[in-house]
């Protein structure tokens, strides 16, 4: 299949491939191998021609966003990642819709928000990601999940078509959304927002930065939280009582704040931090019997971290 890929390249003189790339720096948590490609298309035609050629031809890929919420194995991810950090900037408003392109960080957006006076999106403030990661995870905080602001998406599907969808077909629910086909890629969303007062919008979003700051964990290397909560626990409260917190395997390490994080304290290995989990699970399941799951999204092969 990857032989095929590259007479792809070759055929249609692709310079947005990468051969070979490391993952490590392109995610928030600093660990992990490479990618056999990467590829940053910089228009809709160059992607769905791509994207089309890897659905068509079943070849394993992954999107990446920011990478704050993904642990690549130390292995590497062995198939195609897809960024669209190269796609064409947008941020624009008609009416009380405001269309973004997927790239777009959510900390830049914050800003063009107070200083064109739009609310709506301050629950977002501090998460670390593009928005369209935000959108694929259905991200939230502070009692809000994006889907309560999401007017529609932008996708190019497997078929290489682009298809606006409105957030009512998407199937949200808690950090995960459904489409109605399996593989789709976000190039654009569009967020309901009201105009306001630029100083009470302003002042919404540092609240929120000040109560993430408060937790210590503004500057870690990590990628937020570990597992989902459930519908009556929180999954960083179990670990907690399970008396994980500062527990450390390698350089990865329970965070002594928030025993939901994990953090790396600088060299720490995706192994490390893949044990790290399986320890938060196993002791949490002996505990109180409940399965946590996964939040963060594992890539690649994982079974060389043993049993
Ligand atoms: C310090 C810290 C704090 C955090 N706080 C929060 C929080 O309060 N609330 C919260 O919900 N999350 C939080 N997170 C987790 C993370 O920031 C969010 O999940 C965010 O939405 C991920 O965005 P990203 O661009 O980094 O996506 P990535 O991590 O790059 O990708 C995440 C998933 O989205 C998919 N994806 C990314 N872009 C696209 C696209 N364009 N089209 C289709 N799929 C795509 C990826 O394939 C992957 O499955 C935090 C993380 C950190 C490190």
């Amino acid at each position: 299949m990857i032989k095929k890929f590259d007479l792809f390249i070759e055929e249609h003189h692709l310079s947005c491939v990468k051969k070979e790339v490391s993952l490590k720096l392109l995610t928030t948590v600093k660990c992990g191998g490479e990618a056999d490609y990467l590829i940053d298309p910089d228009s809709y035609d160059e992607l769905s021609k791509i994207f089309e050629f890897i659905c068509r031809n079943n070849i394993h890929y992954k999107i990446i966003g920011n990478g704050s919420n993904i642990l690549v194995s130390d292995l590497g991810f062995p198939g195609i990642v897809i960024s669209l950090k190269n796609f064409p900037y947008l941020i624009e408003l008609h009416g009380g819709k405001l269309s973004v392109a997927a790239h777009i960080e959510c900390a830049y957006l914050q800003k063009k928000c107070i200083l064109e006076g739009l609310s709506g999106l301050e629950f977002l403030s501090g998460i670390p990601g593009t928005m369209g990661g935000i959108i694929a995870m259905n991200a939230g905080a502070f009692g809000h999940d994006v889907d309560s602001a999401l007017d529609s998406i932008k996708t190019v599907t497997h078929e290489g078509k682009i298809v606006r969808i409105q957030a009512e077909n998407m199937e949200f629910s808690y950090r995960k959304t459904k489409l109605p086909f399996e593989k789709f890629i976000i190039t654009e969303g569009t967020f309901n927002v009201q105009k306001k007062n630029m100083q009470e919008v302003k002042e919404l979003c540092d609240s929120y930065i000040s109560q993430r700051k408060s937790k210590n964990l503004w500057l870690a290397l990590t990628f937020g939280s570990t597992f989902k909560n459930g519908a009556d626990y929180y999954a960083g409260e179990l670990v907690e009582k399970c008396g994980l917190k500062g527990y450390s395997i390698g350089d990865a390490q329970i965070s002594k704040s928030h025993a939901n994080f994990i953090i790396n304290n600088g060299d720490a290995s995706s192994k490390d931090v893949y044990l790290l989990i399986r320890k938060m699970k196993d002791e949490v399941r002996k505990k109180f019997g409940i399965n946590l799951e996964l939040e963060v999204k594992l890539w690649g092969d994982f079974s060389y971290a043993g049993k």
